[in-house]
């Protein structure tokens, strides 16, 4: 029952709004009148396609998507995306400079986290003989020279001429490191630095903000996308943004030398085929509709944007409190810190698990960082209310004005 439910701050898969599930659960049985339920209606019939269409335009009224960018419906999560980002680009940057050899294609990543890592493995695993080059590593930057604590000032970037791509995480979910949406802040992403070109080859990995406020200069990106399961939907969906340029005959460019990409890789096969050259996933898809409905009658990402940032200036003002008074410690430096995912330890002996068992008792779930990085990890993506918030808000000032002996 909705009561039994408690406040989950989870890293994802997240918490969703408690109307849509209940909108969703009427869906499992019986989907808009058809009498089928979403999991077992065609995807080719009428209706569905219809519904599709409509997350379509959502999602493009929402975050202003131009009509240079098309909106693509894929699956394989973030981590497909790892690697379809990369074949996809190396065949463009082919079909555009096929006289290169393969040594002179350079995909440029900037590791700020976990993800951009793993991102940047994932190239270097697909890359052929094209190359990847860290155009900053922010580990270095840290006091030890290991720790993802922030995002690097623009003077650290070295990017490379003309590379195939220029990928960036813009909010690293484990260690809660974020891009500032405030162009003149210096925790931005530099975007100045690179060519003025319009046809720019900038990747972002928005999985853990999309939605939750604007994208900066999304115009400028080749590719902007998200799994669903932060802030939109049940996981099996991914959300793809890409402009119409690097959607590219994949085949041409194997001919040229290129890496065949499988079908279920190339942008092309879905923009082709209206995201459905095979089965969608339309249980989340219907979920995500929900969702981008509930979203605009609230008021869209202004909304999010003027929540989420009240919600994570509220836990970074009581961490602040906890940290001048010796018992607690934030992982990220300020300037730096994620709106969605704010990290910090809990210190003195055992005071962390305490910490937790306290969170339980009140029913606030989902509170242990990452096993990488360890501590507390407050995730407060869209669903996660403001009263959600001032709950945990209220315990952390509880503990930290209480601490344990
Ligand atoms: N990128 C980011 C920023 C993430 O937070 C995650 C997962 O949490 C991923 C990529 C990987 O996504 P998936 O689990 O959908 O493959």
């Amino acid at each position: 029952s909705a009561e039994s439910r408690v406040v989950n701050f989870g890293p994802g898969p997240s918490a969703l709004p408690l109307p849509v599930l209940e909108e969703a659960a009427k869906g499992l049985i019986n989907f808009q009148g058809t009498g089928i339920g979403i999991a077992e209606i065609s995807h080719r019939s009428k209706e569905f396609s219809a519904y599709l269409d409509g997350v379509e335009s959502q999602i493009r009224e929402q975050l202003g998507v131009p009509p240079t960018h098309s909106i693509l419906f894929l699956q394989g999560g973030g981590t497909g995306q790892f690697s379809a980002v990369v074949l996809n680009m190396l065949a463009r940057h082919r079909l555009l400079h096929p006289e290169l050899e393969d040594s002179e294609r350079v995909m440029d990543y900037v590791l700020t986290g976990s993800w951009s890592k793993a991102a940047a493995q994932e190239a270097g695993r697909l890359a052929g003989g094209a190359r990847v080059n860290i155009a900053v590593d922010a580990r270095t930057l840290s006091s030890g020279g290991k720790s993802f604590d922030r995002i690097p000032p623009h003077e650290a970037y070295a990017f490379s001429k003309d590379p195939a791509l220029i990928y960036y995480c813009e909010n690293e979910t484990v260690s809660g490191v974020q891009f500032s949406n405030d162009e003149s802040a210096p925790e931005s992403f530099p975007f100045h630095l690179l060519p003025q070109d319009t046809l720019l080859p900038l990747v972002g990995d928005y999985s853990s903000s999309f939605m939750s406020r604007p994208i900066p200069r999304l115009a400028d990106h080749a590719i902007i996308y998200a799994g669903a399961q932060k802030n939109l939907g049940p996981a099996g969906l991914t959300i793809a943004i890409v402009r119409q340029d690097c959607i590219v005959d994949v085949d041409a460019a194997a001919k040229l030398g290129a890496v065949p990409v499988p079908t279920t890789l190339a942008y092309k096969t879905f923009a082709d085929q209206k995201s459905m050259p095979n089965t969608p996933p339309v249980f989340a898809l219907y979920v995500t509709g929900l969702v981008l409905k509930r979203n605009s009658e609230l008021g869209g990402v202004a909304y999010y944007e003027a929540l989420n940032r009240r919600k994570q200036e509220k836990v970074y003002k009581v961490l602040r409190e906890g940290e001048a008074k010796g018992l607690l410690k934030g992982h990220v430096r300020q300037g730096s810190g994620s709106w969605m995912n704010i990290v910090f330890v809990v210190l003195g002996d055992g005071a962390e698990a305490l910490f937790l068992a306290g969170a339980e008792e009140r029913g606030l779930k989902g509170l242990k960082g990452h096993r990488s990085v360890g501590g507390i990890r407050i995730s407060l993506y869209n669903a996660v209310t403001e009263e959600e918030t001032d709950r945990v808000v209220e315990y952390i000032r509880e503990f930290i004005n209480q601490p344990p002996a």
